[in-house]
């Protein structure tokens, strides 16, 4: 672990890059939660704890994929094409009896194929007489319309690994091999916590000059809710070092991570950081990066504490490029680094500080060639949840990048790859 300098002379150059500070969370949170049976009927999102492979081909059986009539291509082909009808098979018969020589099937999608046939016409192609013989056109290859046993999924091909998050189409793959059950790794109980004196649960009516309606609590249970987390909401604390420091060790006991927003700098008002130092560790703290600079990580005993910044676009900003990832790593998913995409910038860049990362609100657009562009928001300030609204992602600019001309490929991060989508 990397020991920390204390940060009051600190420059940016002197911080912790967004690489760096990647790279520690990466490196070091290690799983906390235990591995619990479940229904695939609560899998969504969740982290799976064992290898699944599959017990047996998907299709179990060759099957047609239209509705028509199903011949073997080598009779079709003798016979030019007429075949008298000989049987009927529908989608759940389980009668297994070979196709008659020289014959079709009358077939159904989803209706097992017949020892004997290999190909399917489909029905619009093809006429019949008097529903005993039926005309099928010429050209039709071998396996024609026809779906082979296990082209999905063969017995024991891998389909998930411990640390996996199960998405919609996994749960179906696991219903389509016939699993009800897994092993998943259980929720972590995470606590949310406000801090500041000048803050307001909304929907109390009053609100006088100086205050402020917490919003990062709501905004942070939000982004939660797709986690696979259960949550504590422990209110709004006041900036008071032994009631943040009491509150603070009461949530270590019973959660396995407490969620902070505010108080995260070195202000006399204050106290998040001091309360990690003095009851337990800091890993990181004080980024190289804009908005955002006093993200902090760290554990009360045995309870991960993530600091999150007051303001609401650095908090949402943070929370997607450093506490989501760790508390993903934390409920045992593998790492998964959120793809940044090149755009062209449709803004220009006349002069940002060197040594640190900035990462700018992204509003996609069409350039005037009609390609895809990102364009910035126009009006910085940390504040502003109106930018997080407008903003389809974020644009990261590199720590040794000063200027930046309209047209240059800017690395563009798509809220929907942090999983915040419309
Ligand atoms: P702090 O990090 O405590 O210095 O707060 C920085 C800024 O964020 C201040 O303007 C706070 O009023 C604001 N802020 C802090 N916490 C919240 C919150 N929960 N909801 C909305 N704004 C907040
Ligand atoms: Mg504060």
């Amino acid at each position: 672990m990397r020991k920390l300098l204390d940060d009051c002379f600190l420059h940016d150059k002197d911080r912790l890059r967004h690489a760096e500070a990647l790279a520690i969370l990466r490196e070091n949170v290690q799983r906390l939660a235990e591995p619990e049976d479940i229904s695939i009927e609560e899998a969504i999102g969740r982290v799976l704890a064992e290898e699944i492979k599959s017990p047996r081909n998907v299709p179990l059986t060759d099957n047609s994929a239209v509705d028509g009539y199903a011949f073997s291509h080598s009779d079709y082909v003798a016979q030019e094409g007429r075949l008298p009808i000989s049987r009927r098979i529908a989608a759940g018969d389980l009668e297994r009896t070979p196709l008659a020589p020289g014959t079709a099937a009358r077939i159904f999608t989803g209706a097992v194929m017949p020892d004997g046939a290999d190909s399917v016409a489909m029905q619009e192609d093809c006429t019949t007489e008097d529903d005993a013989l039926v005309m099928i056109p010429p050209d039709l290859k071998p396996g024609a319309n026809a779906r082979k046993s296990g082209e999905d999924l063969a017995e024991g091909d891998m389909l998930l690994a411990p640390g996996d998050r199960l998405r919609p189409q996994d749960i179906a793959a696991l219903a389509s091999v016939g699993r009800g059950r897994l092993s998943a790794y259980r929720a972590l109980r995470i606590a949310v916590v406000s801090t500041g004196d000048e803050l307001v649960k909304p929907g109390d009516a009053a609100i006088r000059p100086g205050q402020v309606f917490d919003s990062n609590r709501y905004l942070l249970k939000s982004l939660l809710s797709t986690l696979p987390v259960s949550v504590t909401d422990f209110g709004i604390l006041p900036d008071d070092a032994p009631v943040i420091r009491a509150t603070l060790s009461e949530a270590a006991a019973s959660h396995d991570i407490i969620l902070t927003s505010g108080g995260a700098s070195r202000g006399e008002e204050d106290h998040i950081i001091d309360a990690m130092d003095a009851l337990g560790q800091r890993f990181l703290w004080q980024l190289a990066i804009k908005p955002g600079r006093p993200m902090s990580f760290g554990r009360i005993r045995d309870c991960a504490m993530i600091g999150l910044p007051g303001n609401p676009v650095a908090a949402m900003i943070c929370f997607l490029l450093y506490a989501r990832p760790a508390i993903l790593a934390l409920a045992g998913a593998s790492w998964r680094d959120v793809p940044a995409f090149s755009v062209p910038a449709a803004f220009s860049i006349k002069k940002k500080k060197p040594d640190r990362t900035e990462f700018l609100r992204g509003l996609l657009t069409q350039n005037a060639s009609g390609t895809l562009a990102v364009r910035k928001y126009d009006r910085d300030g940390s504040g502003l949840i109106s930018s997080l609204r407008e903003a389809d992602g974020l644009v990261m600019i590199p720590e040794h990048v000063t200027t930046l001309e309209e047209g240059a490929p800017v690395a563009f991060m798509p809220f929907s790859e942090f999983g915040v989508t419309r």
